[in-house]
């Protein structure tokens, strides 16, 4: 076996750490420590858009406040860290999400999963959808499927199963909360592909969800002791994943902070990565785990084509502004997980959870934490507001929306700047076409969330199969 080989990872966001951790794992088995590990972080802290804060009392979260437990991976790796008494599930199986249009706050329909009704009953009562509406949904089951096998904008593909009012009033404010997207320019293949594959395995997504629930009530059963819920956060907060993977691998991989890499380049059979501090760092395998923005620049020396086909992967910006009160001073029961807001009714929040209601132990007794979701692909220039700007607009669309007068007891801003890639039309071939030319540098691996799939665990899921590629890389 070969010895003494480095491994370089750019970014230390939870792409760039569980890399490491992967990657360690599988060297302890395989290379018993032959190799050597750096990763390199621009900031001074490790965790990207992760970060938990504890203000007065209250957790709140920053970035991401929780992970999917239906795509498996990031609730594996909670295990395998020993995370599993941190599990959090949300205080109810499912809670109520509402939708504000024309003034009020609707209930989406019982049955509802994502955009897709599963129950009939419900939406007999349903105060969102006109009758028009529901018996456009109703034929869902008997719309044919689509011919031709190219990608589609997720507003059509729902526009032609379901119609247009769902598309306004559901799946547009829906995934604005989720992906801070348009559905106009939205790949359904590449942001939904569960959709696509329920249309084409059974004709229908009403037919493909009440199977695929089916599944998940196996999948409950079996789940033995653990109450999982379809959202999971940890107790302490998301930043406990973070410094839980910082901890592990500590002992065998070099965490760089504070430095942002310039270029790369491939002056041999290695590559040669310069920071900002004017070091140069070498190493036989490279990892970028950074937005893919930046993976452009950084490859820009090595492939002008691959940075070029980088670039066309655009990203949005987006701020989480998080408000703390006494519950007393709160009429609204907040008697559900949150609400999303229709671009039609022109607010500043996209969407907004009701953190104390769907979580435990994020606010003190008798305190309620609301936070709200603003910016995205319709309104990024609300990011760059200053913060009494962008709290007195939040403040107003949460008096029109929940009534509440009362002053928060403390407003907590978080902005991401173009955080959160978006797939657009046409991703998946852009992807493959992005891997194909990294084919050509031996050693070269861009992982994360700007590729195949923008939540945590589909993040965790390509930095082990990262891992993987690079240890049967350098050692066969
Ligand atoms: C507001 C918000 C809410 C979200 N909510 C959820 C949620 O509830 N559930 C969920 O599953 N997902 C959510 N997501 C998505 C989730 O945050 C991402 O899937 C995940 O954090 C992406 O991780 P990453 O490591 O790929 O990228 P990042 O977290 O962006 O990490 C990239 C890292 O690279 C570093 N870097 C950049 N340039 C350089 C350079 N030149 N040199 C060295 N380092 C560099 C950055 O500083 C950063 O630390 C949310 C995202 C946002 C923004």
């Amino acid at each position: 076996m070969e010895k003494d080989k480095n491994i370089l990872i750019v970014g230390g966001g939870i792409a760039g750490l569980s890399t490491a951790y992967y990657l360690k794992k599988g060297l302890d088995e395989r290379a018993k420590g032959s190799c050597t590990i750096t990763l390199v972080e621009k900031g001074s802290r490790l965790g990207g858009n992760i970060v938990t804060e504890r203000l007065d009392g209250f957790l709140v979260e920053g970035g991401p406040d929780c992970f999917l437990s239906e795509k498996p991976w990031a609730l594996a790796l909670c295990r395998e860290l020993g995370l599993s008494e941190e599990l959090l599930p949300t205080k109810k199986p499912s809670g109520t999400t509402y939708v504000f249009s024309e003034g009020s706050l609707h209930p989406l329909p019982e049955g509802i999963i994502l955009m897709v009704p599963t129950r009939i009953l419900p939406l007999l009562s349903d105060t969102l959808i006109s009758w028009r509406g529901k018996l456009r949904m109703a034929m869902e089951p008997f719309i044919p499927r689509r011919r031709g096998a190219g990608d589609e904008s997720l507003a059509d593909f729902v526009r032609r199963r379901l119609g247009e009012e769902v598309l306004q009033k559901i799946a547009q404010p829906l995934v604005a909360g989720i992906h801070a997207g348009d559905p106009e320019t939205m790949s359904v293949r590449a942001s939904f592909p569960k959709f696509v594959e329920m249309e084409e395995q059974y004709g229908s997504l009403v037919r493909g969800m009440l199977y695929r629930m089916r599944a998940l009530r196996g999948m409950a059963k079996k789940g033995g002791e653990e109450r999982l819920t379809m959202f999971l956060s940890l107790k302490s907060g998301m930043q406990l994943l973070v410094d839980t993977l910082a901890e592990r691998i500590k002992d065998g991989v070099t965490i760089l902070k504070d430095r942002g890499m310039k270029r790369i380049e491939r002056p041999g059979n290695h590559y040669m990565a310069e920071t900002d501090r004017e070091e140069t760092i070498r190493a036989d395998a490279l990892v970028v785990a950074t937005p893919a923005y930046v993976a452009a620049s950084l490859v820009e020396a090595l492939d002008r084509e691959l940075s070029s086909l980088l670039l066309t992967i655009p990203y949005v910006s987006t701020a989480t502004v998080s408000l703390g009160y006494e519950r007393e001073g709160l009429s609204h029961p907040m008697d559900g997980f949150g609400f999303v807001v229709p671009e039609v009714e022109g607010r500043a929040i996209m969407a907004a959870t009701w953190t104390s209601s769907k979580w435990e132990a994020r606010a003190p007794e008798g305190r309620a934490l609301i936070r709200c979701f603003v910016g995205g692909a319709k309104r990024g220039e609300l990011v760059s507001m200053d913060d009494g700007q962008l709290a007195g607009l939040v403040k107003k669309d949460l008096r029109d929306i929940m009534g509440i007068q009362t002053p928060p007891l403390f407003v907590r801003i978080y902005r991401w700047h173009r955080a959160m890639p978006q797939y657009t039309i046409g991703h998946m071939e852009r992807v493959k076409g992005i891997e194909e030319l990294c084919e050509r540098h031996s050693g070269l691996f861009l992982t994360g969330s700007a590729y195949h799939g923008i939540g945590i665990s589909d993040t965790v899921r390509e930095a082990e199969t990262t891992a993987e590629r690079v240890v049967t890389t350098l050692f066969g």
